[in-house]
């Protein structure tokens, strides 16, 4: 299976002129990597920029998207509209929108208007910090059963979970967690996928890891945690350091 790498741009940067640079740096690091899928997720105003490009390995997602599918929402983005600015995928419940409040209720109804409308959501989660007795545990099944309720067994095959540790991603992150860590995370998220599905969407869904991950330590994730793949956040806003990161995983 090809590895997936997500490149989350955040709230940047901050003009048109460096967004297109940033593309075109992007998709030029995506030839000839043939066992490669890289999502570039930019802010909602770049999203058009993409359409310059052509690469047929590189796909549009968004950070985020409304739970309705339009009218009187002021500030949200329908599925349609994304779909109309070519985005295959969209971002949901990503730990900087939890903590403005965004609940698991919320990003469920994301994901059901998202397949409603044929974009895949890329649905993050993990915890804020790791505790002895192993609750992280139980809380992240709960935002995985919350988040995917209703979801109709045909549908899986669109969902890809990132597991992002609230404590490892972003600016405040603390460390990257370690590949024993993601491994623990990804076999327990296939069991809990497994419990509400079967065995066979758990064992086919992609698990990816996001936080903190850099050039020196993206291959340890995929090869030694078996990630289908990475979340990447501060560096996919740098060519250089996005493109060691695609060289790690091959
Ligand atoms: C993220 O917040 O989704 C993320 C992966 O960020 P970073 O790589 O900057 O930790």
């Amino acid at each position: 299976m090809a590895k997936i790498v997500v490149a989350n741009w955040k709230e940047n940067p901050q003009s048109q002129k460096e967004a297109e640079v940033l593309f075109k740096g992007t998709f030029l690091l995506a030839k000839f990597r043939e066992n490669t899928r890289i999502i570039i997720c930019p802010p909602f105003p770049y999203l058009y920029l993409s359409g310059k490009f052509k690469n047929k390995k590189v796909f549009l997602g968004a950070q985020n998207v409304g739970k309705e599918e339009g009218g009187s929402y002021t500030g949200e983005v329908s599925p349609k509209m994304l779909s109309d600015m070519g985005a295959d995928f969209a971002i949901v419940g990503h730990g900087e929108e939890r903590l403005l409040g965004e609940t698991n209720e919320i990003i469920n109804a994301k994901i059901l208007n998202l397949l409603k409308f044929k974009l895949s959501p890329i649905l993050c989660v993990g915890e804020s910090e790791r505790d002895k007795e192993g609750n992280y545990l139980s809380f992240v099944e709960g935002q995985v059963k919350d988040c995917l309720l209703a979801v109709p067994k045909a549908q899986m095959k669109n969902i890809i979970i990132a597991y992002e540790p609230i404590w490892a991603i972003g600016a405040n992150a603390t460390r990257e967690a370690t590949k024993e860590e993601f491994m623990e995370m990804k076999i327990f998220i296939k069991k809990v996928i497994s419990d509400i599905y079967d065995g066979k969407i758990a064992h086919s869904i992609p698990i990816l890891y996001g936080g903190s991950v850099n050039p020196a330590n993206a291959s340890q994730f995929v090869d030694g945690g078996k990630a289908d793949g990475l979340l990447v956040g501060r560096d996919s806003l740098d060519p250089k350091k996005f493109g060691a990161i695609l060289n790690a995983l091959n």
